[in-house]
């Protein structure tokens, strides 16, 4: 393909969110283009090629399970496991259901002390509000989300899986850009890390030479 950077990328992302908030609705919607209603509780894993801003990315998408039993078990469990795995979050809510909304909240903070964002100038977290078709049963103002985003540093979408792709799309091609900004900035800091090290070895051999 002409114009295309070759240069390959892969991430890892995982989609989280209590059940029924359409976390496999909003990804089969971006693999495919279709809404197809029902889609069952199976724990999968997708691997998808994207090409934004003319470079190719492979994401690894996990449609993870949300364990029905104790909330806190999965958050702190789960979330360990599925933290260091992924490179980018889209965490979701439904905006007629506010216990989802609340468990965004929760996640997040999960997701901030469980992984080291130390050097990271944007977390590479999207914040989803679904089904925003059924606004008459809306109980999360988009305002809501809106703050939840900024207070948090992360972007946030209110989409509808059912009747529209392209703001689902936005969602992934929002996260890559984040997960590339990310990637700068901790090279960034390793960068400026590996600097301090030089200087600070320069300076300890100084004090052993003046010995
Ligand atoms: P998950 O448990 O988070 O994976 O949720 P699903 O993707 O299985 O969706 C749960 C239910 O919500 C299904 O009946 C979907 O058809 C429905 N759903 C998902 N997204 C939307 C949406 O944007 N609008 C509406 N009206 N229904 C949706
Ligand atoms: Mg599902």
């Amino acid at each position: 393909m002409t114009g295309l950077n070759t240069q390959k990328m892969h991430a890892n992302v995982v989609v989280l969110g209590t059940d029924h908030v359409g976390k496999s609705a909003l990804i089969v919607r971006f693999l495919t283009r279709r809404f197809i209603g029902e889609y069952g509780d199976i724990e999968s894993l997708y691997s998808h090629s994207v090409v934004v801003d003319r470079r190719e990315q492979t994401l690894n998408i996990w449609d993870a399970p949300y364990s029905q039993s104790q909330d806190m078990s999965y958050e702190s469990l789960m979330c360990e496991k599925i933290v260091q795995w992924a490179d980018g979050f889209v965490l979701v809510y439904s905006i007629c259901d506010r216990a989802s909304f609340n468990a965004v909240t929760r996640l997040i903070q999960t997701i901030k002390t469980s992984k080291d964002f130390l050097g990271f100038e944007k977390m590479p977290i999207v914040i989803v509000g679904n089904k925003r078709d059924l606004d008459h049963r809306r109980t999360v103002l988009s305002e809501e989300g809106r703050l939840l985003a900024l207070s948090a540093d992360c972007q946030f979408y209110e989409v509808s899986a059912a009747e529209n792709y392209h703001s689902v799309l936005m969602v992934f091609h929002g996260l890559v850009n984040r997960i590339r900004e990310s990637r700068v900035s901790v090279k960034k800091l390793a960068g400026i890390k590996g600097i301090v090290k030089s200087m600070s070895a320069v300076f300890a051999r100084r004090r052993t030479d003046s010995l």
